[in-house]
């Protein structure tokens, strides 16, 4: 929300962005340290996103605003009926290992928007990016638009976890998700 008296950023203006909220119901995602569910965390984290993306001018459609559950299909679905400027999907990951940390982007096609995200989040003080890497996930290879999906950090790891499950770095993403739109769009 941009409060009075605060300039209005419109440099999304224009722009359609579909922000893919990953899992939901049934589907909690990956459980991290003290049984937190990324399913609530991506909601958390999701809502912060849109706003700061609205407040850019972007219109952002989310594929869930609750604790709602998508199949993949239905997912890519909703980005080929909106054809927005890019598809952004968030996730945060998990592995055995508690120690292993940082963000990773992950793209099909459109290595230039992952590049853009990338370095947007190499920014991002609290948390190391892992880099870009090429997947072959469903949300990336059916979708028709310029395609990402993000990782965020391993909630897992109980350092970064405290991270992840504080506003700032919900803030923090939110601002490296629209300067990575910004440079690739630019
Ligand atoms: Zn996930």
């Amino acid at each position: 929300m941009t409060k009075p008296g605060e300039s209005k950023d419109n440099s999304l203006e224009g722009r359609k962005i579909v922000l893919d909220l990953g899992h939901g119901g049934k589907d909690a995602g990956a459980v991290g340290v003290g049984g937190v569910l990324e399913k609530n965390l991506l909601l958390d984290t999701g809502l912060v996103v849109a706003d700061k993306l609205k407040d850019a001018g972007a219109k952002v459609i989310l594929t869930r605003e609750k604790d709602h559950y998508l199949t993949l299909e239905e997912r890519v679905e909703i980005s080929k009926k909106h054809n927005p400027d890019a598809f952004v999907s968030l996730h945060y990951d998990s592995f055995y290992d508690s120690t292993v940390s940082g963000t990773t982007v992950f793209y099909h096609r459109d290595g230039e928007l992952a590049e853009s995200m990338k370095l947007a989040l190499d920014d991002d003080p609290s948390i190391k990016s892992r880099g870009a890497k090429k997947a072959l996930y469903k949300v990336l290879t059916n979708t028709k638009s310029p395609s990402v999906l993000l990782e965020l950090g391993f909630i897992t790891n109980p350092s970064e976890l405290e991270i992840i499950q504080s506003e700032s770095y919900h803030k923090e993403v939110a601002e490296a998700i629209k300067n990575g739109l910004l440079k690739y769009f630019d």
